[in-house]
């Protein structure tokens, strides 16, 4: 079903963000019929660029991230491009983008540049009378370096802007799975009467990758991985996972339910956290530099990778340890929520059965899908040894070979033009994610906290194996 006709505006359309996921996920849903043909992207930043140069620089960012393309539909999306080239610090080129947006069509702004320009931009937009009530604001993160900050960008956008306009993206809220899980949590009778303290053992979100820092070397030594995956994105599947049934899919009561899980979590003692920066590396493909070199900070104390024990004190969770862990230079690329189901109180088999669990494992990347692991009979005449078995929804399977999944860019964006905030983040959800973390940087800042080294293509420090280990567990997924 297409959208209603819209004018988006990329602020930073020359960027990398834009060149990566914003073309090519407007590209897709062009192709799949949802962006009408009387939509227009208007691509505005600082660099001096005719209309043809954008349109050469959208396609050629299709070439690359979205490649073997029909060049007919290629060329029928990059028609509904223009450009203007605009200073967010001065007074340039407000008026040609005034000129080129349209009334009775949707409006809407993607603030895809650096966070120190989003109050120049609003400000400007507002001076120039280029929104009103109607407009969509789309900002993307970070959102602020800590509470404090965080409060000063809400209150400057609120000084422009109706939270109702606001759409803070996390795109970890736009992955197909995730979607999925409140469909499994909330759409079957299945899990929910399980899904509290009695049943569930404990939780464990995994968001692993295998780059490094790569070219954002200098940005990320002044984040750190906290900041950087752990405050946005694996507290926003944390609150998913946690939070107790909407009384309806909308927008805001998803999101209070979301707050209330974030308001619930426990401080982070010092001995149930454990940091790490990965080492350098030699191998086939030549030499890696450690993270110190990368961010060119040899004494730098940023973590490039985190795993911490938290809990929810609410009736729902109180006992139910929440493992989280994220890092850099891994061993393998996987974000993965495992669900551990608590182990049977009694085995009619006996011992020699062994001890089975249940677990939920939701994939989000690679080969986005759910599989539920349940126990069985060994097949054959061996008497009765059980043996634990996935029953496993891939979801590439469910699309064929050639189906396109669309990327969660893809849906983010279609949901500002239709007006739906439900997977964004709303301002004090995201002072109260702050509220949490800041404590524990504070934390480290003050003990001068040293992260662990750990090699790299491992799975993280040592120690993080430990902090389930000291309880009798063991992290899923990579170990
Ligand atoms: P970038 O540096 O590649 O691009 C910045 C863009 O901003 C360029 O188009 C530039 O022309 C424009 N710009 C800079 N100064 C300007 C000014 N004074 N007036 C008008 N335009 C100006 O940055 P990026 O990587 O595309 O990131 C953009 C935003 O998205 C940042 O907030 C970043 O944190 C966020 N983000 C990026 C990624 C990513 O993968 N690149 C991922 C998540 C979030």
């Amino acid at each position: 079903i297409p959208v209603d006709p819209f004018d988006l505006v990329i602020f930073g359309g020359t960027g990398d963000l834009a060149r990566r996921k914003i073309l090519p996920a407007l590209f897709h849903r062009f192709h799949a019929g949802q962006m009408p043909a009387e939509a227009r992207v208007i691509g505005a930043a600082r660099g001096e660029m005719s209309t043809e140069d954008f349109r050469a620089f959208a396609a050629e960012a299709l070439d690359e991230f979205a490649p073997g393309q029909d060049r007919v539909w290629v060329d029928e999306f990059l028609q509904r491009l223009d450009y203007v080239t605009v200073d967010a610090r001065g007074e340039d080129g407000w008026g040609d983008l005034g000129e080129k947006l349209r009334p009775d069509v949707v409006r809407a702004f993607y603030f895809s540049v650096a966070p120190a320009l989003f109050a120049d931009i609003a400000e400007r937009l507002s001076q120039h009378g280029l929104t009103d009530a109607t407009s969509r604001i789309v900002v993307e993160k970070p959102f602020g370096k800590n509470l404090e900050t965080a409060r000063a960008l809400n209150r400057t956008m609120a000084s422009y802007f109706d939270e109702s306009q606001i759409y803070r993206i996390d795109h970890y809220l736009g992955k197909e799975t995730v979607q999925n899980l409140m469909a499994i949590r909330f759409g079957n009778m299945l899990f929910e009467p399980l899904w509290n303290s009695q049943f569930v053992d404990h939780i464990q979100i995994t968001v692993a990758e295998t780059v490094g820092v790569g070219g954002r070397g200098e940005y990320y030594d002044t984040s750190g991985a906290m900041r950087d995956m752990v405050q946005n994105h694996l507290m926003q599947l944390l609150c998913l996972i946690a939070m107790e049934p909407p009384a309806k899919f909308d927008p805001d009561a998803v999101r209070d339910e979301k707050l209330k899980v974030i308001r619930a979590l426990d401080p982070v003692p010092p001995h149930h956290i454990v940091r790490g920066q990965y080492e350098e590396l030699e191998d086939d493909e030549g030499r890696h530099p450690s993270y110190r070199e990368a961010v060119g900070n040899p004494r730098s104390r940023t973590e490039s990778y985190v795993a911490l024990r938290t809990t929810i004190s609410n009736w729902r969770w109180a006992g139910t340890p929440f493992y989280l862990r994220t890092g850099k230079r891994l061993k393998a690329r996987s974000s993965v929520i495992n669900v551990m189901f608590k182990p049977m109180p009694h085995s009619i088999f006996g011992t020699e059965a062994g001890e089975h669990q249940n677990t939920l494992s939701i994939r989000l990347q690679p080969n986005e899908g759910i599989t539920l692991g349940v126990t069985i009979k060994e097949p054959g005449p061996g008497g009765m040894r059980l043996i634990d078995v996935p029953l496993d929804m891939t979801f590439a399977e469910a699309l064929g070979p050639d189906g396109h999944h669309a990327d969660a860019y893809e849906r983010l964006i279609m949901d500002v033009i239709r007006g739906n905030q439900t997977l964004f983040m709303r301002g004090d959800e995201v002072e109260a994610a702050w509220a949490w973390t800041d404590p524990i940087i504070e934390g480290w800042e003050s003990r001068n906290d040293v992260p662990k080294g750990y090699a790299s293509g491992s799975a993280g420090p040592a120690d993080a194996e430990l902090l389930l280990r000291r309880n009798g567990r063991e992290w899923r997924g990579i170990n």
